[in-house]
């Protein structure tokens, strides 16, 4: 896989999107899964509270029987206008309900009017209010010993109350009974971490670790419910109103509510049903430990996320940068190969040109041979015809004047041109046809001598001497004898031309193996030239002297015998030239 650094972020930056996106998604559900927990640990409490607030009442349900009992009740509800009785049992219920902490004990008498009271110097005494309404007090008159009841109407205090029957033998003529505050039992709630609140089967909070829910109901309250607490006065119908609260099912027990207000209040809630008294106790705690737990696992989950994707970013950025490495490597290499692409291409180019050139030059070479060569041919020739005209012409005029033996000598003049240049042609027709001749042993020595012996004429008029000591063994070599002995009056020839303005004109030849080596004293040949002096037509001679062709037709008379003909200036002044020939089998020896 392949990626550009850029798409490696796009990528690393579209998952941690993805991530953000899912953890966001997650978050209520692990909200709620936290919330669970938390209603799960609540119900702990929740139940201690229950049971304590359950075993409060009960340890006072006793009671009202028990005071009921006392003789003087009933005696004075037979005689109500006893005033020192009644003086007596006032005093005596003060003490009871100061000694068991009651806010009220009272005796009412058949008709619910109460007769004597604790509170019976108090101001706001129950003293002469009838309670007949009340369900304590005409479930007391049915014989129920315990009859019990929470109401907050008379005094706007919240009470909770007991009542029994005051029995005279088996009649009952009268009711006492106890109230307690209700605020004794939130107290111990305070400072829990969780609120509390209890709620009658009418989802009315009467009970609450938090003053504000009291007397809230949690649902609005029918019409019915409404006229039945109106008509009881069980409780301050003024006072009531709704707790706004809204709730989310977490479980059966449990849910996550809102109370509204300022500030809204968010809560997990856990109930429990209170059966033998129809009332549901919850608690309520609050739901920002859920929310924290929840950010924290996603938190950590996060951080596990983010671990993971800074690992792959690191590895895909390295897997980038090895493969951008991989492509550099890759392009220089096609550079390089480019390069030297391009370098072959040019010296391709160059070798083409230079063969060009080459052929260019082959092709001036051989005008420039043709142009010496007509130079050379056209003064060969005319410098005998026109000798030949002056000689017609002179031969014609002594005819006229029958001058005969002058007119033969002039007509003999002009055979012997007609001799030169047929030999002039002979030349030019050898160097063109090169014709075949066998080649085949040759004594080296006497090829010498009879070359020596056709130079003898020229020494003999100009002057000059050939040093020459035949070698003390017989020297074979390969060749054919009236072709290298041109060769060699050739060189001998060029040797004396080269000295023809010295005094002292001396050739030196010796044999060395089968090489033949003719030096001489001459002005040696121009460095620059030596390349040239083998090429036909080439000449550094005046016209008429030479026509380039002698060192061009040896050189190829002593290739054809498998030789070389080469040339060199010597160290001490002159020219050397060297016919090296193949040594051969002498004759005599191939014969036995
Ligand atoms: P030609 O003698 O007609 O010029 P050759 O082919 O024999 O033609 O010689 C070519 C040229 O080589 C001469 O013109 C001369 O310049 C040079 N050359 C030949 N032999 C000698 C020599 N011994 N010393 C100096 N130059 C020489």
């Amino acid at each position: 896989m392949k990626l550009s650094r850029r798409r490696i972020f796009g990528l690393v930056a579209a998952l941690a999107v993805i991530i953000a996106l899912g953890a966001a998604l997650c978050f209520p559900a692990l909200e709620r899964h936290y919330m669970r927990k938390q209603a799960a640990q609540d119900a702990v409490p929740l139940n201690l509270a229950a049971e304590g607030l359950r075993a409060a009442l009960e340890r006072y349900a006793p009671l009202p029987a028990l005071i009921a009992e006392r003789a003087e009740l009933a005696r004075l509800l037979n005689n109500p206008d006893d005033a020192t009785l009644l003086a007596m049992v006032n005093e005596d219920l003060r003490q009871t309900g100061a000694t068991v902490k009651a806010s009220d004990v009272y005796l009412m008498d058949i008709s619910g009017r109460t007769i004597a009271a604790a509170s019976y110097r108090e101001p706001g005494s129950y003293l002469g209010r009838n309670f007949n309404y009340q369900s304590y007090f005409t479930q007391a008159l049915t014989g129920d010993l315990s009859s019990f009841s929470v109401y907050g109407t008379t005094t706007g205090e919240r009470g909770y109350f007991y009542a029994a029957p005051v029995e005279d033998g088996e009649r009952i003529v009268g009711v006492l009974a106890i109230k307690f505050n209700i605020s004794a039992f939130e107290s111990i709630w305070r400072g829990a971490d969780s609120e509390f609140m209890v709620a009658d089967r009418n989802d009315f909070v009467f009970m609450s670790s938090r003053p504000d829910w009291h007397f809230r109901a949690k649902r609005p309250l029918s019409d019915a419910t409404l006229r039945l607490i109106a008509q009881n006065l069980q409780y301050p119908i003024d006072r009531i109103d709704l707790l706004p609260i809204t709730a989310t099912p977490l479980n059966e027990d449990a849910q996550q509510v809102y109370i509204e207000g300022e500030p809204r209040e968010s809560y997990v809630l856990t109930s429990l049903r209170l059966n033998d008294l129809d009332w549901t106790m919850s608690a309520l705690s609050p739901r920002k430990p859920a929310t924290l737990n929840a950010l924290n696992t996603l938190l950590i989950a996060g951080l596990f996320a983010s671990l993971a994707l800074a690992a792959l970013l690191a590895y895909l950025l390295k897997q980038a940068r090895q493969s951008e490495a991989l492509a550099r490597e890759q392009e220089a290499k096609r550079l390089l190969e480019a390069a030297v692409a391009e370098r072959t291409a040019d010296l391709q180019t160059a070798l083409g040109d230079l063969r060009q050139t080459q052929t260019d030059l082959i092709q001036a070479g051989k005008l420039s041979a043709l142009g010496q060569m007509s130079a050379a041919l056209s003064h060969e020739f005319n410098q005998p015809l026109a000798a030949v005209k002056s000689y017609a012409d002179n031969a014609t005029a002594f005819l006229d004047r029958d001058r005969l033996p002058e007119a033969k000598d002039n007509i003999s003049r002009i055979s012997k041109m007609a001799d030169r240049m047929a030999t002039i042609s002979a030349h030019l027709r050898n160097f063109a046809r090169r014709p075949q001749q066998a080649t085949g042993p040759l004594l080296l020595n006497t090829v010498i001598q009879d070359a020596l012996a056709v130079i003898d004429m020229r020494l003999a008029s100009e002057g000059g001497t050939v040093n020459y000591t035949s070698p003390t063994t017989e020297v074979w070599v390969t060749g054919g004898h009236v072709r290298l002995q041109q060769v060699i009056v050739n060189l001998i020839n060029n040797a004396l031309d080269a000295m023809e303005d010295q005094p002292n004109r001396v050739v030196t030849m010796t044999v060395e193996g089968t090489t033949l080596h003719v030096r001489d004293t001459g002005h040696g040949i121009e460095p620059a030239k030596v390349a040239n002096i083998f090429d036909p037509f080439f000449t550094t001679k005046a016209p008429g002297k030479g026509l380039g062709l002698g060192l061009s037709i040896s050189f190829n008379i002593v290739s054809d015998f498998g030789g070389a003909l080469s040339a060199a200036n010597h160290p001490d002044g002159g020219a050397v030239f060297s016919v090296a020939l193949q040594p051969a089998t002498p004759l005599e020896v191939a014969a036995q």
